[in-house]
């Protein structure tokens, strides 16, 4: 987004980036069958979400870069190791922080506050969701800030499960919303609208679910100013002798040769752990402890969002007609944050609540359908029809 923004404006941006290059026009399975794919397009160690996922480099675990964790530490890191990032494959959710995010500690006395709020960024989330194309409607919603009049676009309809959740939810006092998602409900420049056929996990060719690979980055190539590096490795970040940048360090992967090229402006955008990395192996006589870290802080207090899953099976869903459900491979409605009450009251005991992300509606089986499903022949495919997993994204 910074090379973009950049470019655009005029300026001469050169980007490393330690991955392989990737084409997502070429390389896209959009319309291949779980069918044709090893395992019925199961997830595998090198392939975790599965044989089409759009991370056709990185992963859990990337050969040749080790990675360990803290005694008794469990954390993952996901590292998507091609041009695009984890654009390529991530849900497409946007949400923005609300005013609560950033102001917590004033509402509960948990944590710290931000030293910004809302307000402040309000004008930057209405920019770039008018950049990446966001769908969904404003609510009014407290937890659910609204974008500026005519940055969103109109939402797909919900689907019948999400009705019936939806009606049940209200009966309980729960708010329900159209999800917000980077997924264009309508053209824009040379991205086409979704047309309902594929996993957004898999990647979008047609450039509807946003991914800077079909987006930013040939829009900043097309400006003429940009030049992208694939297979390099930064190392670190160089200082002059005032502590000025005036270098970074990289390793060609294929040919495994240091290499330093000179740079007035450095932009660290390698995600929020390898750009904190970075820094901490930028040390110098300058920087003893790695730049921009004279407050020690540089890769500490990490947050990471958690969730987890859960299925259900709802009869009176079972055996209505079977027709195209057609939307996004991912829900359509959602419950946004809530919870906030009932803890204030002692009926949850961890704080801020939850929000609930939706999956449903009838999608192709893929590997995971069998494990519910029991016997052979037609009373076998009789239960698919009845009982259809949806796709994970
Ligand atoms: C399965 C999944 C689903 C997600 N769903 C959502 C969602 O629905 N909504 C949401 O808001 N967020 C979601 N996210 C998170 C979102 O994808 C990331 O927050 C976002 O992509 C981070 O962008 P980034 O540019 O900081 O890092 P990345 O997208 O990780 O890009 C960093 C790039 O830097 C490169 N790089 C790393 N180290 C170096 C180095 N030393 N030298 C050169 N290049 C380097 C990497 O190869 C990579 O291409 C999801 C993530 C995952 C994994």
């Amino acid at each position: 987004m910074a090379a973009y923004t950049l470019t655009k404006a005029g300026h001469k941006v050169l980007m490393l980036e330690a991955g392989r290059d990737y084409d997502p026009v070429k390389e896209t399975p959009m319309l291949n069958t779980n069918g044709e794919a090893l395992l019925m397009g199961a997830g595998t160690v090198d392939k975790d979400f599965g044989f089409y996922d759009a991370t056709v480099d990185g992963g859990w675990t990337v050969p040749g870069e080790p990675y360990t964790t803290g005694e008794s530490s469990d954390f993952y890191w996901w590292r998507a190791r091609m041009l695009g990032g984890r654009t390529n494959h991530w849900g497409r959710f946007s949400l923005r922080f609300s005013k609560h995010d950033f102001k917590g500690f004033s509402r509960d006395g948990l944590g710290a506050d931000w030293p910004i709020e809302y307000a402040d960024l309000a004008p930057w989330y209405d920019k770039t969701e008018e950049l990446v194309g966001v769908c969904g409607t404003n609510t009014g919603l407290d937890d659910m800030p609204d974008s500026a009049e005519g940055i969103l676009q109109p939402p797909p309809k919900a689907r019948v499960t999400e009705l019936l959740v939806s009606a049940a939810a209200k009966t309980l006092g729960i708010p329900t919303a159209p999800m917000h998602r980077a997924v264009l409900t309508r053209a824009k420049g040379d991205r086409q609208a979704c047309f309902y056929a594929s996993p957004c996990g898999r990647g979008c060719s047609l450039g509807a679910a946003f991914q800077t690979t079909t987006s930013l980055i040939p829009m900043a190539k097309a400006t003429g100013n940009l030049r992208v590096l694939t297979d390099a490795m930064v190392k670190e970040v160089n200082v002059d002798e005032n502590g000025k940048v005036n270098a970074i360090t990289y390793i060609d992967k294929k040919t495994a040769k240091q290499h330093k090229l000179a740079a007035r402006v450095v932009i660290l955008a390698a995600s929020a752990c390898e750009s904190a990395r970075l820094l901490l192996n930028s040390k110098s006589g300058n920087f003893p402890v790695g730049l921009a870290n004279s407050s020690g802080q540089v890769g500490r207090n990490i947050m990471d969002s958690t969730g987890t899953g859960l299925g259900a099976h709802i009869p009176a869903l079972e055996g209505r007609p079977i027709y195209n459900e057609d939307g996004h491979s991912s829900n359509h409605l959602f419950i946004p944050w809530w919870g906030h009450k009932q803890q204030a009251k002692g009926e949850l005991d961890f704080p801020r609540g939850y929000h609930y992300e939706l999956n449903s509606g009838f999608k192709e089986p893929g590997a995971g359908v069998g494990g519910k499903l029991q016997g052979y022949g037609k009373a076998l495919k009789d239960q698919v029809k009845r009982i259809t997993a949806p796709e994970s994204d």
